[in-house]
């Protein structure tokens, strides 16, 4: 430690800077010695009075300059120590970062760069200290509510979730705080496996994790965020060892929405802890408003449901007359999925599908569907309605099975039916999820004999020259676009055009949803002869069928009979048409 004696009996001299005591000392340093010279020398010289006052008016001269100009460059070398405290006093007082240089080697610059380095460690240190949390190494609270905040601004529709670990308190009243810790750091690990990117993982409280993700403020997309999230909290209940300690953890889990459950970050994360702090085991997710709940509840319900609809028999296929105007004659029908629910009712196709798809359901349930569909085609091509080409749908999970068409090939196999009785649709979004897979999987559709029918036409982004080289019969086309065709300017652009591709690719088109006869008039003047749709027949039961066909077979006689009736007398009226 150098000797710091001098520096302290100055420190004691008034209120003078440091700097200006160093020139004091330059400059008496200087002139004591050399006035007592001169001083000494005129003494001796006293005779000449003139040439002593020449003497000391030139020494005091030349000396006073030579002085100024030292203290000058002393005061310039002295700005490292006056930077370096100015740094250090600005961090100290607003955490300012000066830019102190790194690059020199002697001690004036280690000083300045030492201490440029240590502030910067400084700042991290505390910034860490401040916004993540040492055991998670997640963002803490002050950081979550920053960034709640400033999502909160940018979104229209923020979801939050908390995770508490229920068993913290006693983790740490048993084993110790460290032991508490390391649990949570296990669990923010784990349940960071489960969240999906663009998810914010952070820790809000001692025993509370946080999940932060941005929605829309409908109630189906809450409560499909609600179902992914319960599934994420049954995967990160298991069991887990912390050296010899082995733990089944209980998490409690809240969800709250904003801005239904909340207006601020702070009212929102209350909100979501407020609802964990409400769940049980039986019910481990808690969603802090009540609609909310109320469509989640109903979702789960629904899941746990479905579960038992298929051993219990509650499923079953209605069937869609599809017709052939050119040729008169219905050429087939799709399959439609119906669940009886012994409460609700009838339960619609577009409600429970996701739900399988979410789960594992929707294997069994598509094998069922398969199965079923051949059965049927065997039983009816025993029956009066003959060789009927049946469409089965495929969902995107389905499609994505690696066993699919091993399983088709055995449902025709097992139902010894002719393969291109079969056709398989798959919507246009799925087709193109995966082009290569898709490719695949329709050659191989096409090797076995079964059809392939593009559905949903025109919602999707389909690539036109992927299309082109992808193997399948037929495109449908939505029933947004022929809803109303014989009136909407755009829908007409964009029936012609699907019409013209088809056309072009020299596959079928089929319109769905034909509701109007006026729709199957305009549709059919540009070219498409092939329909689904209430007009000729809604779904129906197997045994409904034939009459379904039948009902459809009269509407299709009436068309034709118009068209003879205008090629003759020219437009029908009125009476004409309800003939
Ligand atoms: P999709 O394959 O496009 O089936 C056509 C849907 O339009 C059916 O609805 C049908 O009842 C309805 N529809 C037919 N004609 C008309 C009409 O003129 N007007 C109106 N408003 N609707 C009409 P559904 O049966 O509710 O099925 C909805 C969707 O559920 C289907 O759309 C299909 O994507 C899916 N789905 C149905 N059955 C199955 C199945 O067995 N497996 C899978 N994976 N999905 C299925
Ligand atoms: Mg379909
Ligand atoms: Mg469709």
């Amino acid at each position: 430690m150098p000797d710091l004696w001098l520096y302290d009996r100055m420190s004691r001299i008034g209120n003078l800077s440091y700097r200006f005591k160093i020139m004091l000392v330059a400059f008496v340093g200087i002139h004591v010695p050399l006035i007592a010279v001169v001083l000494y020398i005129a003494a001796l010289n006293a005779d000449h009075w003139g040439q002593f006052v020449e003497t000391v008016g030139v020494t005091l001269g030349a000396t006073l300059l030579g002085t100024a100009l030292t203290l000058f460059v002393l005061n310039k070398l002295l700005s490292p120590v006056l930077l370096t405290a100015q740094a250090l006093e600005g961090f100290r007082l607003d955490r300012s970062l000066g830019q102190l240089p790194r690059h020199y080697t002697d001690e004036a610059g280690r000083l300045m760069a030492c201490a440029g380095e240590t502030i910067d460690h400084l700042e991290a240190t505390l910034d860490r200290l401040e916004h993540v949390d040492e055991a998670t190494g997640l963002p803490n609270r002050k950081q979550l509510l920053m960034t709640l905040s400033e999502t909160i601004a940018d979104h229209a529709a923020v979801a939050l979730t908390v995770v508490r670990f229920a068993d913290y308190a006693r983790l740490k009243e048993a084993y110790g705080n460290g032991i508490a810790e390391q649990a949570m750091g296990f669990l923010a690990r784990r349940i960071g496996t489960f969240v999906a990117e663009g998810k914010i993982l952070a820790r809000a409280g001692r025993a509370e994790l946080t999940i932060l993700g941005t929605t829309t403020d409908e109630p189906e997309a809450q409560a499909a965020l609600a179902f992914r999230l319960r599934d994420v909290i049954k995967s990160a209940s298991g069991e887990f060892a912390l050296g010899a300690i082995v733990l089944q953890p209980t998490l409690q889990c809240g969800l709250a929405f904003y801005p239904a459950d909340g207006a601020s970050a702070e009212e929102l994360l209350d909100a979501a802890a407020a609802a964990a702090t409400q769940s049980v085991p039986t019910a481990p997710l808690v969603l802090h408003s009540a609609a909310a709940t109320r469509a989640a509840q109903s979702r789960f319900e629904l899941e746990h449901d479905l579960r038992r609809a298929l051993p219990e028999g509650q499923l079953d296929l209605h069937y869609q007359p599809i017709v052939d105007l050119a040729d008169q004659r219905v050429i087939g029908a799709e399959a439609l999925l119906r669940w009886r629910h012994p409460e609700r009712g009838m339960v619609s196709p577009g409600e429970f599908i996701p739900i399988a798809e979410a789960t594992d359901l929707i294997q069994p349930i598509g094998l069922w569907v398969l199965s079923r569909a051949c059965m049927q085609i065997r039983d009816w091509s025993q029956s009066e309605l003959g060789d009927i080409r049946l469409a089965v749908n495929l969902s995107a999970r389905q499609f994505l099975d690696k066993d699919l068409v091993p399983h088709v090939r055995d449902a025709i196999d097992a139902a010894g039916i002719s393969p291109d009785r079969l056709e398989i649709e798959l919507t246009e979004t799925a087709a193109m999820a995966d082009h290569a897979h898709t490719r695949r999987v329709f050659t191989a559709f096409r090797d076995l004999g079964v059809g392939i029918a593009l559905d949903d036409f025109g919602t999707g982004y389909a690539s036109m020259s992927y299309l082109r080289k992808l193997p399948f019969n037929k495109l449908k086309i939505d029933r947004e676009f022929v809803s109303n065709v014989d009136t909407l300017g755009e829908s007409q652009a964009i029936c012609d055009a699907l019409i013209a591709l088809s056309r072009g690719l020299g596959i079928n088109v089929l319109a769905e949803g034909a509701e109007r006869e006026e729709e199957v008039r305009h549709l059919l003047s540009r070219g498409c002869s092939t329909f689904q749709g209430y007009y000729f027949s809604r779904p129906v039961p197997a045994d409904e069928l034939a009459r379904a066909v039948g009902i459809a077979q009269l509407r299709m006689l009436r068309h034709q009979m118009e068209r003879v009736e205008r090629a003759q007398f020219g437009a029908p009226g009125r009476q004409g048409r309800r003939a």
